[in-house]
């Protein structure tokens, strides 16, 4: 395991919430599947100007493959390294294809009046730090397994990180992170039942 021997702050994040908090540049965030199967939507915004946000649009090209690996970094809409991946203790599914989850998806998939989504966590975590933004970006969802399969269709299965499983990422920018334990509870996204994760940041 990479680093982490001075941890600065820890988050311990319920299922079907979120957080957000401010990283320095060349601090190392070890985000953690406490129980397993469990999705964590990702965000990441530069300080300097939070309209300069990770983008997996942007990343994809810049690596030539579906999602980062170890040595991988994300990259933000002006193409610049924002997180880089520096350790992986899971099966390493991180996908970069799919939105968030939000209100409109869940009445999609039939569920009737109000239910938690990562939309919605992204924005009353980013309110917390006095950011409104009026658009969503793409996450990066870490710990999430949609398949692509070779004929260009994909299946939603479930997670294969264990108890434990973990990702650290450095941060390559003076950042604004934000992250959501997905409450998807209408598919195999999360495994069935949404879980807790904890976030650490260090160097
Ligand atoms: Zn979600």
């Amino acid at each position: 395991m990479t680093g982490l021997t001075s941890i600065r702050e820890t988050h311990e994040v319920p299922a079907r919430t979120g957080r957000g908090f401010a990283v320095e540049t060349g601090e190392l965030i070890r985000i953690t599947d406490l129980q397993g199967s469990q999705p964590v939507d990702f965000w990441a915004f530069t300080r300097a100007d939070h309209l300069e946000f990770l983008s997996c649009e942007h990343t994809k090209p810049s690596i030539e493959r579906l999602f980062p690996h170890v040595g991988d970094s994300a990259y933000t809409n002006r193409r610049r390294a924002i997180v880089t991946v520096v350790d992986d203790t899971s099966p390493g599914q991180h996908d970069m294809q799919f939105a968030a989850c939000d209100p409109t998806r869940y009445a999609e998939l039939g569920v009737e009046g109000y239910h938690e989504s990562c939309q919605e966590n992204l924005h009353t975590a980013l309110a917390g730090l006095g950011i409104g933004l009026d658009f969503t970006p793409q996450p990066w969802n870490l710990f999430t397994n949609f398949f692509v399969n070779p004929d260009g269709t994909f299946t939603i299965k479930a997670p294969e990180s264990k108890p434990g499983d973990c990702i650290v990422l450095r941060a390559e920018m003076d950042a604004t992170i934000v992250v959501s334990a997905c409450p998807q509870d209408q598919n195999l996204t999360c495994g069935g039942t949404p879980t807790d994760i904890r976030v650490e940041v260090g160097r």
